[in-house]
C-alpha cells in the first residue's frame, strides 16, 4: 500500500520538532503546577483556557472547528474530496489532578503539528484530515474515564454524562455550558474514515528495550473485583491465637495469592490490590472485616477467564481454611481490544520505513482509542516515557521521542490517505 507512493513527496515531509516541543511547553502553562506538571481537570477554567488556545490556533492555520454536544473538538483541514469522511488523529487535553505535560497532550498537539507541516508544504490530502480533542478522558473529576469518546461510540448515553456530578456536586452538563463548550453537533454523528492516537506508553517496556516506537496492537482485558472478608472482632490482648478469626490475616493471605496468580501467568498477567479498608482499624482490636479491591489484567480473554476461576478458588480456600466468611463480586469487566489490522500495519510499515526501532505492544491502560475502535478503524502509536512514570507531575519524555511519534503519525495519516 505504502510502497507504491515512495516516489512522490510524502516521504520527504518532515515535521518541525522544535515547533511541536515549544507548543507542548507553551500549553503546559494552562493549569501548570509548581513542580512542572499540569492540573487541568476536565471542564475547569484551565481546561477552557487550553481549549480556547487550541481552537484559536487551529482557526489561525485555516482549519474549520466543530464542537459537539459533549465538548469534543474536531478541527478539520480540507482535502481534495471533502465528501470523504476525515482521517482523524487525536487524544485528550485534560489531565489528572497532579498530571504530567504529555499524557494525551502529545496526541492532540502532534496532530496539530501534522496539519501545520502539511500547510507549510502546501500538500493537499485526498480526504480531509482532522485533529480531535476528546472531553474527559481522565475521569478524575467526573467518573468514568473516556467519557466523551464513550458517548461518541455509543457506549454511554449523553444524558448519563450530563448528570454526572463532581465531588462538589457540580454537574458535567452545567460545567460544559459554563466553559462555553456545549456545541451543537450531535455526538457520534461525525463519521471517521480512520482514527490514529499517539500516546506515551505509560509503562517501562519501550524505554527498557530501547525502542522509539510502540506499534499498539490492542488493549488488554481487565476485570475488577470487590472482596469483603468477615471475621470476628475481639480483644488483641486476651484472645489466644488459636481462637481468632482475623479478617486482616485472611486478607493478607489473599493478597499473597492474588500476586501469585499473576506470576503463574507471567510475563503478561498483572494483578493489583490497591485499596484496602480495615474495620474497625484500631491497634488493639483484631480486625473484624476487611474490604479490598482486585484489578486483574491480561491481553488474552481466555487466560483472564482462567485467572478469574483461580482467584475464586483461592479466595474460597483461604476462607475455608480460616473459617471466615468471604463475599467476592466482579464489579466490572472489559474484554481485550484488537485494533484494526490495516491501521496497525500502516503504523508498522511507517515505523520500519522511517528507520525507527520499534516493537508491537499491547496497551496496559485505557485510551479514547478503545471506544473509537468500535466505530472506526483505529490504531495507536506509543512513545517511551521516563521510567514508565505517568499520571504524575514527574512524567517525562524526550523531545526526540515526541518527534519520532509525530513523524510516524504524519506518515501514517498520509499513507492511510493514499490507501483511501
Ligand atoms: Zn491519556
Amino acid at each position: 500500500m505504502i510502497k507504491s507512493n515512495t516516489e512522490d513527496n510524502m516521504q520527504t515531509l518532515q515535521i518541525n520538532s522544535e515547533r511541536l516541543w515549544n507548543t507542548i511547553m507553551e500549553t503546559a502553562k494552562f493549569g501548570g503546577t509548581a513542580k512542572g506538571g499540569i492540573c487541568r481537570l476536565t471542564l475547569t477554567d484551565a481546561d477552557r483556557q487550553v481549549r480556547d488556545w487550541f481552537v484559536r490556533e487551529c482557526e489561525s492555520i485555516g482549519c474549520t472547528v466543530t464542537i459537539d454536544e459533549m465538548g469534543n473538538i474536531f478541527t478539520r483541514r480540507s482535502g481534495k474530496d471533502n465528501s470523504l469522511p476525515p482521517i482523524a488523529m487525536g487524544s485528550h487535553l485534560d489531565t489528572q489532578p497532579s498530571g504530567g505535560k504529555f499524557d494525551g497532550i502529545v496526541g492532540v498537539l502532534s496532530g496539530l503539528e501534522v496539519l501545520r507541516t502539511l500547510n507549510d508544504a502546501g500538500y493537499i490530502t485526498n480526504a480531509p484530515l482532522e485533529v480531535v480533542s476528546w472531553t474527559n478522558e481522565e475521569g478524575s473529576r467526573f467518573a468514568p474515564c473516556m467519557l466523551a469518546s464513550g458517548v461518541f461510540a455509543g457506549v454511554f448515553e449523553r444524558d448519563f454524562a450530563y448528570l454526572l456530578e463532581d465531588r462538589e456536586g457540580k454537574r458535567f452538563g452545567e460545567e460544559l455550558e459554563r466553559i462555553g463548550y456545549h456545541g451543537k453537533a450531535k455526538c457520534g454523528e461525525h463519521k471517521l474514515a480512520a482514527y490514529f492516537e499517539l500516546h506515551i506508553e505509560q509503562g517501562p517496556v519501550l524505554e527498557t528495550e530501547n525502542k522509539m516506537i510502540g506499534v499498539v496492537t490492542g488493549v488488554q482485558a481487565q476485570k475488577w473485583y470487590e472482596i469483603l472478608v468477615t471475621g470476628r472482632e475481639s480483644h488483641a490482648g486476651s484472645t489466644p491465637m488459636n481462637m481468632r478469626k482475623d479478617a486482616m490475616l485472611a486478607c493478607a493471605q489473599m493478597v499473597e495469592g492474588i500476586n501469585a496468580l499473576a506470576l503463574n501467568h507471567a510475563p503478561l498477567a498483572v494483578s493489583t490490590v490497591g485499596l484496602v479498608e480495615v474495620k474497625p482499624n484500631s491497634r488493639n482490636v483484631i480486625p473484624g472485616s476487611v474490604f479490598f479491591s482486585v484489578d486483574l489484567r491480561h491481553p488474552n480473554d481466555t487466560v483472564l477467564q482462567q485467572m478469574d476461576s483461580e482467584l475464586k478458588e483461592m479466595v474460597d480456600r483461604v476462607a475455608k481454611d480460616m473459617d471466615i466468611k468471604v463475599k467476592l463480586e466482579n464489579i466490572w469487566s472489559s474484554p481485550s481490544i484488537k485494533y484494526d489490522r490495516e491501521c496497525i500495519s500502516l503504523v508498522h510499515t511507517v515505523a520500519k520505513d522511517s528507520g525507527y526501532s520499534h516493537r508491537d505492544i499491547v496497551s496496559g491502560a485505557g485510551h479514547d482509542a478503545v471506544y473509537i475502535s468500535r466505530v472506526a478503524p483505529t490504531s495507536m502509536i506509543f512513545i517511551p516515557c521516563k521510567n514508565g512514570i505517568s499520571h504524575n507531575e514527574m512524567e517525562e519524555t524526550k523531545p526526540e521521542h515526541v518527534a519520532a511519534g509525530a513523524s510516524v503519525l504524519l506518515n501514517t495519516a498520509m499513507a492511510c490517505d493514499k490507501a483511501i
